[in-house]
Parts: C-alpha cells; structure tokens; sequence
C-alpha cells in the first residue's frame, strides 16, 4: 500500500481533528473501551461517537450517496491509524457502522436505506447481531427461532445468545425460521427488529472479567413491521453469510497500532519490573514484535481482496497473537497478576486482556472453522 501526497495530507486533517477534538469534555476519554473493557464509560464514548459523527468522521467508507466519504481504502487505513495513534476511545456503534449499514447498502430497498442508514451514521440509533442460539453458534444454519406473518407484522419468538450490547441497542439484526418446516439454510429470513417491546426480554451473562457486555436474548411474540426484511423472505441465509464476510480490513490495520502501543506498553512493564533479564521472557518478547510485523505485512497485502481463505488467516493471526499476549502479560507481572486491585473483583487491564483475549479466537468464527475455511479455500482439501 502506497500513500500519495493527497493522503498524507489527509492524514494531518485527521490527526489534527482528533489532536483539537480530543480535548475538553473528551480528554478523559483517551484509552478508555477496548478488549475486556467494553462497559468503561459507556455514555461519555458515545456522546464521542456522536461528536466525531457530527464531525463527519463515522461511516467513512461508506458511498457519499449514503452519508459517508467516499473514502478509499488508503484514506481508511489512515483513519483508523491516527485513530488508534490517538489514543481515541474505543467506539460503540461499529455494529451497526461496520455489519448494518454495508448489508443494508447491498441488500436493502430504498426505505430501508433512506429509513436507518441516516441514524446509524449520526449514532442516533445503536445496533446488535442476533445471529447465535444456545442449539446454533459454529453450525449458524440450525437457527431455531421461528417468525411468521400476521397481518402486516412479524411475530417473533426464539432466543439468541451472546449478543454483544444487546443491553443498548435499539435494534438488532436477527436471523430466523421464516418458513415452517424448512431446515438448515433454507427458508431463513433477515428481519430488522426493535429493541424496546415488550415481547423482548435482555438478560445479561457475566463475563470472566467480571463485567457483561453480552446477553441472553429472548423474544415472545416480539414484533417488527412486515417491510422489515432484509432481500426476500426465505432468503436470510445470503444476507447473513454476506454480513459475515463484510471485509473488516481496514478497521484491522487501526486495530493492530492498538495492539502495538499495548505491546510498547508491555515492553515497558518488563523493564520497570526486570522481566527483561530473563532470557524466555525475552524471547517471547521478540517474538510477539515479530509476530506483530507478520500481521500487519499479512494484512496491507492482502487488504481489499474479497478471499474467505484471507480473512480466515488474518483472524487467526492476530486473535491468536492478542491471546498470546495476554498470556505474555501475565508471565511479565509473575506472581502480581494472580491478585486483583481490590473488591470487589478489581482487574487491571493486563487481567482483563488476558481474560477477554480468550474470547477472540472465538466470537466472528472459532479457530476451529476458521482452519476449516482455510483447509478448503486455500489448501483445496475435501470437506
Ligand atoms: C465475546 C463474544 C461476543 C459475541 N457476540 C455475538 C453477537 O453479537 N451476536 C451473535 O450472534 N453471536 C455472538 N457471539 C457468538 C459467537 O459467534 C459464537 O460463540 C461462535 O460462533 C461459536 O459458537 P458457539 O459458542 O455456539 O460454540 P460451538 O459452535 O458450540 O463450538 C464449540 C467448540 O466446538 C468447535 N467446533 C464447532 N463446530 C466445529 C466443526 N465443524 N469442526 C471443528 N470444530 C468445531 C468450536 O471451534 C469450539 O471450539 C459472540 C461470542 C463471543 C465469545
């Protein structure tokens, strides 16, 4: 990936946007959200998201006939780079910025669009995926949860779970059983469903860390207007499986100048607390910076490809990376990383790492299908 002089001096508007933004009301912001931290000041990050959207910094990727830039895939690399460089808070509208709004630009009808795509880049109105069930995670097509048409509205009823933010999302894309009787991916459909009714119910599952930022979810009879289907009824499967594949590559280089001030930070740790003497340590910290190289070269090349085989060794790289050095952290910190701060259930953020980073080579696909994916695509082995 090569900048032009164009992007560089784009690359100043927006660190000069963030360097003047960043600041006031927002300056007590920087490094707050993040992997294992999603509940840290929930309502101060999205006050900031609200303010970088008035800014016209959300939905950069976006058409600008759709209320984003425009912006090309270099120019979203930058962002996201001075983003994370920044030390800006982690964000919380990315599902419906990131899953929604490119599913919906795809596949949705112009109501739809003209309808949420609006709210969604002014983070007026917050998204959850309601895709996984207790009996459907790794094997998605044996979603259970049953929609059917009565008058001119869905009536749904089912559960998901683990839906990321579902405690403050007012809407969810859920995927469900349109057609009695049908099975496997056929006869799903892709309904756009509010949050506040009553036949919705949100309860939260507490996390290793301590906190919740994922919920059960159920719904009885909850209720969505007929025109609320993504594509045609029946075909859900599609539309999810093209959610899925949305490509994240940008949003990943930002990510990995995270992942590099933390390992910078790590760095630092082990040499106030004289890790850096041993030898294994030492190792292990040269190879975590290589590790890092790899990712990031892995990435800038293969950015903007639409290859599954791709995506799946970018995620394996760099969710196992980010657990590894978790692990790292704790072996740096010895015997103080057994103990929390203090009651109740105080972690640091090297715990919290630790313990989230668990749930990376999980959530968006385990490692398992990942290499599946990666067997079949990249290696052409028989399923
Ligand atoms: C932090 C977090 C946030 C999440 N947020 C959301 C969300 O917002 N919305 C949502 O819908 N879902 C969400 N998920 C759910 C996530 O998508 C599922 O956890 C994931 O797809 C795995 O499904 P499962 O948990 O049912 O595990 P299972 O599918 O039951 O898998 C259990 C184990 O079996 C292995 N396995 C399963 N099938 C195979 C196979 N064919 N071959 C080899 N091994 C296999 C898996 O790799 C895993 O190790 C989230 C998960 C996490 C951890």
């Amino acid at each position: 990936m090569r900048f032009t002089r164009q992007d560089e001096e784009f690359r100043a508007e927006v660190r000069a946007w963030l360097d003047a933004n960043l600041a006031g009301e927002f300056a007590g912001l920087r490094g707050a959200g993040g992997a294992g931290r999603e509940h840290e000041r929930h309502a101060e990050r999205l006050a900031w998201d609200r303010h970088l959207a008035a800014g016209g910094w959300t939905c950069l990727g976006w058409p600008a006939g759709h209320g984003g830039r425009g912006a090309t895939l270099e120019q979203q690399v930058i962002f996201y780079e001075e983003y994370a460089r920044s030390g800006a808070p982690a964000r919380v509208s990315i599902v419906g910025e990131e899953l929604l709004g490119p599913t919906l630009i795809k596949f949705g009808t112009p109501e739809q669009q003209r309808r949420f795509l609006p709210a969604v880049r002014a983070v007026r109105e917050l998204w959850c995926q309601g895709y996984s069930e207790p009996g459907a995670g790794s094997d998605l097509a044996s979603v259970a949860t049953r929609a059917s048409l009565d008058g001119n509205q869905w009536v749904i009823t089912g559960q998901k779970i683990w839906t990321s933010l579902a405690h403050v999302a007012d809407w969810c894309f859920v995927l469900a059983r349109t057609e009695p009787g049908s099975s496997r991916a056929q006869g799903l459909s892709y309904l756009l469903v509010p949050m506040d009714q009553p036949g919705i119910t949100v309860r939260p599952i507490r996390q290793l860390t301590g906190t919740a930022e994922f919920n059960e979810v159920f719904f009885d009879g909850a209720r969505t207007e007929a025109a609320l289907v993504v594509g045609a009824p029946g075909d859900g499967w599609r539309i999810a499986k093209a959610t899925l594949a949305i490509e994240r590559g940008a949003a990943m280089l930002g990510q990995q100048v995270g992942f590099r001030r933390e390992l910078d930070d790590l760095m630092a740790l082990a040499r106030r607390t004289g890790a850096t003497a041993d030898p294994v340590l030492r190792d292990r910290l040269a190879r975590a910076w290589m590790g890092l190289a790899v990712i990031r070269a892995y990435a800038l090349d293969t950015l903007g490809g639409s290859g599954d085989a791709e995506a799946s060794i970018l995620k394996v790289l760099w969710s196992r990376w980010h657990r590894d050095l978790g692990e790292l952290a704790m072996d740096v910190l010895g015997a103080a990383a057994l103990t929390a701060r203090a009651e109740p259930y105080d972690l640091d953020n090297w715990q919290r790492l630790f313990l989230f980073g668990r749930a990376e080579t999980i959530y968006g696909g385990s490692d398992e299908i990942q290499h599946d994916i990666i067997a079949r695509r990249a290696l052409g082995l028989p399923r």
